[in-house]
C-alpha cells in the first residue's frame, strides 16, 4: 500500500465501525462463517503457500494452520450468540433496587500484527475473535511469507469489503509506523519477537492504545527421573521439530535429571529418526527456516556446545537437521536468546532447586513443560514458575484447546486468547445500573448532617 493513501484508507474502516453495520449477533456470525468457507475454498492454494514460504506439508499445515482456524470459527459460532448475552450481576444493598448488567462492546478499528512462523494461523486466528467482537480489524501479515502473505490477502479482500477488513502488506518497521502516524487504532494484537514488541508497545502507549502481545523467550522443558521417558522422547520431538524448532511455544532447552539422560537421548534419537528420517533434509515431514538470517543466525549457535546429534545444514535449501547440543555454554547466546529453531540443548541437573536456578535465568517464559508422575513436583514447578501456559507430559498441544486461555507474562507477552478468551480480549466491559424511580429514599441527598452511623452500618 501507498502509505500517502493511509490516513484516508483508514479512516474507511472507522467510518464504516460507527455506521453500526459490524454489531448484530447476525452480522458477525456471516462473517465468520464467510470466512470459513472461503478458508476452505482456498485450502489447497494456502497449503502450497505454506510449503513454498516453509516447506510444510498439507498434514502438518491443516493441523497447524488452515485446521485451527476452522476449528476455533466452529467453537466461536457455537457459543458466541451466549457470550454476547448481556450478564446481569448482582447489586450490592447500598444500591439496591437497581439492577446492575455488563455489556460487551467491541473495540472499533483493531489491528492484527502476525509473525512469519504460522503466517496464516496467527494472523487469522485473531481475526476471528476481532470479527465475534464485533470490530474491523487490519491486518498486517510478516513480510518474509510473501507467498502465504498473497494468498491471505487475496482471501480478505474477495470475503470482506475493504472497509470492514483489509490487509496492509510490507515491512513492519515502515508500515506499522506509518500505521501509527496516519490513524488511532483502538486496540493492538501483536504476536512476535520480544525485541519488537517493545517498540509496538511503546508507539501504542503514545496513544494510550490498549495492547495485547504475543511474544517468545526461552520455553524450559524438565524431565524428572520418574518421567515415561519413552513417551516423552516423542512428545519433546514433535514439539521440538515441528516447524523446524519455528515454534514460539517449543521447547527451548531441556533439563533432565542427569540419572536419566543417556537413556532419554537414545530415545528421542530413535524418536527423531521415526519422524523424520535419518535423512531429514529429503524427509517430506521435516519443514526449512525461513530465511538466510535466521539460518545464519542458527548455525551461528552450533559452535555454543557438543554437538552430539545431527548439525548438518545447508544454506541453499535452508535446511539445518534436527541437532541436539550437549556441553552447552551457559553464558552464550544459545542459552540467552530465544533459539526458534531445531537447535535442541541439553542441561542436566541433580536436585530441582538446581533446575530451577536454570529456569529463572529467563524468567517469564511463554511456555513450560515438565515430564514426571509425581503430582507433587508438578504442583512445586507450577506454582513456583511464572510461565504463560504449558504442559505436564506434553508439549506444545495445549495451544489447540480453545477452552485454555493461550498468551504470555511479562517478558513473553500481555493479555491472551483463544475461543472465550479472544471474544473478551476484542472486547470491553461496559457497566450499567438501571435504577428504578418508584423508590428514591431522601438517605441518599443532603443534608446528609447527621445521617454518619447510619452510612457506616450501610456502607461496610
Ligand atoms: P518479528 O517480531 O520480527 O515480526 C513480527 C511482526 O512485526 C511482523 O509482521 C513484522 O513485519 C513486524 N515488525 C518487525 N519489525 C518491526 C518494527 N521495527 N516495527 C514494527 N513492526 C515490526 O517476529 P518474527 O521473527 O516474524 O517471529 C518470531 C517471533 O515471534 C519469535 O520470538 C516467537 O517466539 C514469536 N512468536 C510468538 C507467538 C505467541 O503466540 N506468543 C507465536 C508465534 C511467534
Amino acid at each position: 500500500m501507498n502509505t500517502a493513501s493511509l490516513p484516508s484508507e483508514l479512516q474507511k474502516l472507522s467510518d464504516y465501525y460507527k455506521t453500526g453495520a459490524t454489531l448484530s449477533y447476525a452480522f458477525r456470525r456471516k462473517q465468520l462463517l464467510a470466512l470459513k468457507a472461503a478458508v476452505q475454498q482456498y485450502e489447497k492454494e494456502i497449503h502450497d503457500a505454506l510449503y513454498t514460504d516453509l516447506k510444510k506439508s498439507p498434514e502438518e499445515a491443516y493441523a497447524s494452520e488452515t485446521g485451527l482456524v476452522i476449528s476455533e470459527i466452529n467453537y466461536v459460532l457455537a457459543n458466541l450468540r451466549k457470550w454476547m448475552k448481556p450478564e446481569i450481576v448482582a447489586t450490592d444493598m447500598v444500591n439496591l433496587p437497581s439492577r446492575s448488567t455488563i455489556y460487551r462492546d467491541p473495540l472499533g478499528v483493531v489491528l492484527i500484527i502476525a509473525p512469519f512462523n504460522y503466517p496464516m494461523q496467527l494472523l487469522l486466528k485473531p481475526l476471528v475473535g476481532a470479527i465475534a467482537g464485533g470490530n474491523c480489524a487490519v491486518l498486517k501479515p510478516s513480510e518474509l511469507t510473501s507467498a502465504t502473505t498473497t494468498v491471505v490477502n487475496k482471501i480478505i479482500r474477495e470475503t470482506f469489503p475493504p472497509s470492514y477488513i483489509r490487509v496492509v502488506e510490507g515491512d513492519g518497521a515502515e508500515v506499522i509506523p506509518a500505521m501509527f502516524s496516519a490513524f488511532r487504532f483502538d486496540h493492538i494484537f501483536y504476536t512476535g519477537s520480544t525485541t519488537v514488541g517493545k517498540i509496538i508497545y511503546k508507539q501504542a502507549a503514545e496513544q494510550l492504545i490498549p495492547v495485547t502481545l504475543e511474544l517468545g523467550g526461552k520455553s524450559p522443558c524438565i524431565i524428572e527421573e520418574d518421567a515415561d521417558l519413552q513417551v516423552a522422547a516423542r512428545r519433546i520431538a514433535i514439539g521440538k521439530f515441528t516447524n523446524t524448532g519455528q515454534t514460539c511455544i517449543a521447547p527451548d532447552y531441556l533439563l533432565i535429571k542427569s540419572s536419566v539422560k543417556e537413556r532419554f537421548l537414545g530415545y528421542l534419537v530413535a524418536a527423531i529418526e521415526k519422524f523424520y528420517s535419518s535423512d531429514p533434509a529429503s524427509s517430506y515431514e521435516y519443514g526449512k527456516i525461513v530465511n538466510e538470517r535466521q539460518f545464519d543466525r542458527l548455525t551461528g549457535y552450533l559452535q555454543h556446545g557438543k554437538i552430539i546429534y545431527g548439525g548438518r545444514h545447508d544454506r541453499a535449501a535452508l535446511f539445518i537437521s534436527p541437532t541436539i547440543i550437549d556441553e552447552v555454554d551457559q553464558e552464550s547466546e544459545l542459552m540467552k536468546q530465544e533459539i526458534f529453531g531445531p537447535l535442541l540443548p541439553v542441561l542436566t541437573y541433580d536436585d530441582s532447586m538446581e533446575a530451577m536456578q536454570i529456569v529463572q535465568l529467563n524468567p517469564q517464559p511463554l511456555a513450560f513443560y515438565l515430564f514426571s508422575h509425581s503430582k507433587q513436583k508438578a504442583s512445586e514447578w507450577i506454582s513456583r514458575i511464572p510461565f504463560g501456559s504449558g504442559c505436564i507430559n506434553n508439549t506444545i498441544w495445549h495451544f489447540t484447546n480453545p477452552h485454555l486461555p493461550f498468551g504470555g507474562v511479562g517478558n513473553s507477552g500481555l493479555g491472551s486468547y483463544h475461543g472465550k478468551y479472544s471474544f473478551h480480549t476484542f472486547t470491553r466491559a461496559k457497566s450499567v445500573m438501571k435504577t428504578p424511580t418508584w423508590f428514591d429514599p431522601a438517605i441518599k441527598y443532603p443534608p446528609l448532617k447527621g445521617k454518619l452511623k447510619l452510612f457506616k452500618w450501610v456502607i461496610r
